[in-house]
C-alpha cells in the first residue's frame, strides 16, 4: 500500500484524504495546529489516522506522496526535508485532477479569482453540469469523488499552481497580475508571476488561455516564454480579433470567426474590473457553447459574491457598500473607480507594503472622509491627511461605522473597502466584512 501524507487538515486536506483513501492509499493527516472539529469528525468518521499540533517527522518522511495545504510555505522545514529526500510534495488540484477526465477551467490572478469564477459558474449551468471549486466552497478532491462532475470551474491561488506537476486545465484564466503575497516568493515579483503562470504550462495547441490584454505585466512576460496554448486576449481599451473586447456599452467576443455580442447596460456587476470579469466569464461560456441569450441572461442575473462590493443597504438615501474582500490596493483602486457618489470611505488594518499613490487621484475626485480603521493608521494618516477635510481613527468597526453614518448625506455612499489585510483587528476578511453588515444593519 502506498503511503499518502497530507499536510493541513482543513477543507483541501481533508477532501485529499477521503479522495486517498477510496484510491487505496493508507492516509496521515498531519495539521500544526489544531484541526476544527468538523474536519475532525469526517477523519473520524472515516478511519483516517490524523495528528494535530505537530508533525511527527518519522510518520512523514516514509511517504510515497505529500498533499500539502498551500497555507504551508515551501520553506517549512519539513516540506524542504520532504524534497531534499526527492519526495513528491503537491497540492490538493493536482491530486484530485489525476482522478477525474472533467474539462477543466481554472481561473487565477491577483483579483477577481473568486467573482469571474462563480460568474462563469453561474453562467455554465443552465446547459452544463459544472462543479464550482477550487478556493470555493467544497473541495475539488471532495467533489471528484463523490460526484465527479464532467466540467469544473476551479478557482486556483499561486500557492496550489506551486503545488502542481502534470495539472492541465483545458480553459486557463488569467485575470490580472499585481504584487501580492511577496512573502512567499523571496520577495521577487519575477517569482509570482512565474507562478500564475504555471496555469498554462501543460497546455497543448488544443487547449485556451484567456487573460487581460490591457495588463502590462501579463504581455510583458507572454513576449518572454514560449506558449503552446491558443490565446484570447480580453480588453477594455483595444480592439481584439480574436478574444474579447469592449466598446460603447458592448463586449463583443470573436472565436475562430463565430462572434457574439452582448450589451452591458443591464450587468448586475457595477465598475470597469467587473466588465473585465464580464468578459473573461463569457468568453469562457462561448468557447463551452453556451448560448448568447443564456449568457446575457446569466450576466444580467448575476447576484454577485459576498464581500465583493456587495450593497448591504441604503438608509436615508445613502448607500452602504461592503468590498471587505480588498485586501490590497490594487481591489480598492477598482473599488474606488466605482463609485459615483461622494463617497465615505473606511480603510486600512494589516499594511502588506501598500503604495497608495495610485488611488489619490479617486480620493481627491469622490472621498469626502476617511475613517481609519487598524491599529497602526500612520501611513494612511500620512498619505491622505492633507488630501479630505475628515480623517479620523478608530479600532472598531461598530464605531467606524457610525461616524460614516454621522457624516454621510442623502445621495453618498459609505465603502468599506480597506486595501489591507484584516488580521490586525478581525479573524479574517469575511469577519470584517459580517461586523460592517451587523453595524450597517443596526443603525
Ligand atoms: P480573489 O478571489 O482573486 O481575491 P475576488 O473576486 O474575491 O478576487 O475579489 C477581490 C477584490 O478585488 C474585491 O474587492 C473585488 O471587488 C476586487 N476585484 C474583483 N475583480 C477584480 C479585477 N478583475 N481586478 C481588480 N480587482 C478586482
Amino acid at each position: 500500500m502506498k503511503r499518502l501524507v497530507i499536510l493541513g487538515g482543513g477543507e483541501s486536506g481533508v477532501g485529499a484524504a477521503l479522495l486517498g483513501q477510496a484510491k487505496g492509499f493508507e492516509v496521515l493527516v498531519s495539521d500544526k495546529s489544531i484541526i476544527k472539529q468538523k474536519f475532525k469528525d469526517v477523519l473520524l468518521n472515516n478511519d483516517i489516522e490524523w495528528e494535530e499540533g505537530k508533525h511527527t517527522e518519522s510518520a512523514i518522511l516514509n511517504a510515497d506522496l505529500v498533499v500539502k495545504s498551500p497555507g504551508i510555505p515551501d520553506k517549512a522545514p519539513l516540506v524542504v526535508a520532504l524534497k531534499a529526500q526527492q519526495t513528491k510534495v503537491i497540492s490538493e488540484i493536482e491530486f484530485a485532477a489525476r482522478y477525474t477526465n472533467a474539462t477543466i477551467v481554472a481561473i487565477t490572478g491577483s483579483n477577481g479569482k473568486t467573482t469571474t469564477a462563480s460568474l462563469t459558474h453561474h453562467i455554465l449551468k443552465n446547459d452544463l453540469k459544472v462543479g464550482l471549486s477550487g478556493n470555493i466552497g467544497i473541495s475539488f478532491a471532495r467533489q471528484v469523488l463523490d460526484c465527479d462532475f464532467p466540467n469544473y470551474v476551479l478557482e486556483v491561488s499561486s500557492f496550489q499552481l506551486d503545488g502542481t506537476v502534470s495539472f492541465k486545465p483545458h480553459i486557463a484564466v488569467l485575470t490580472n497580475i499585481t504584487p501580492d503575497h511577496l512573502d512567499r516568493y523571496e520577495y521577487q515579483f519575477e517569482k509570482y508571476i512565474a507562478s500564475k503562470f504555471l496555469i498554462i504550462k501543460n497546455q497543448t495547441a488544443a487547449d485556451y488561455f484567456i487573460y487581460d490584454a490591457d495588463d502590462e505585466v501579463i504581455e510583458q512576460h507572454l513576449k518572454t516564454i514560449s506558449i503552446q496554448s491558443k490565446l484570447l486576449p480580453f480588453s477594455l481599451t483595444k480592439v481584439i480579433e480574436n478574444g474579447a473586447y469592449y466598446n460603447n456599452n458592448e463586449i463583443i467576443i470573436t472565436i475562430d470567426n463565430n462572434k457574439i455580442i452582448m450589451p452591458t447596460n443591464n450587468l448586475a456587476l457595477e465598475g470597469k474590473h467587473n466588465i473585465k470579469n464580464a468578459m473573461a466569464a463569457s468568453t469562457v461560456a462561448h468557447l463551452l457553447k453556451i448560448r448568447k441569450q443564456t449568457i446575457r441572461e446569466s450576466l444580467e442575473n448575476f447576484q454577485g459574491v459576498e464581500h465583493r462590493l456587495e450593497h448591504v443597504l441604503k438608509i436615508n438615501k445613502v448607500n452602504y457598500i461592503n468590498d471587505s474582500k480588498a485586501t490590497n490596493v490594487n481591489a480598492t483602486y477598482y473599488a474606488l473607480e466605482s463609485m459615483e457618489a461622494p463617497t465615505v470611505w473606511i480603510v486600512g488594518g494589516e499594511d502588506k507594503g501598500n503604495n497608495y499613490e495610485e488611488l489619490f487621484p479617486f480620493v481627491n475626485e469622490k472621498v469626502k472622509a476617511i475613517i481609519c480603521l487598524g491599529v497602526d493608521n500612520e501611513k494612511l494618516l500620512q498619505s491622505f491627511s492633507s488630501m479630505v477635510d475628515i480623517i479620523v481613527e478608530t479600532q472598531f468597526m461598530s464605531e467606524a461605522v457610525k461616524i460614516a453614518y454621522k457624516i454621510a448625506q442623502a445621495g453618498d455612499s459609505v465603502l468599506l473597502s480597506p486595501a489591507c489585510a484584516s488580521f490586525d483587528l478581525f479573524e479574517n476578511y469575511e469577519d470584517r466584512g459580517r461586523q460592517f453588515k451587523d453595524a450597517v444593519r443596526k443603525l
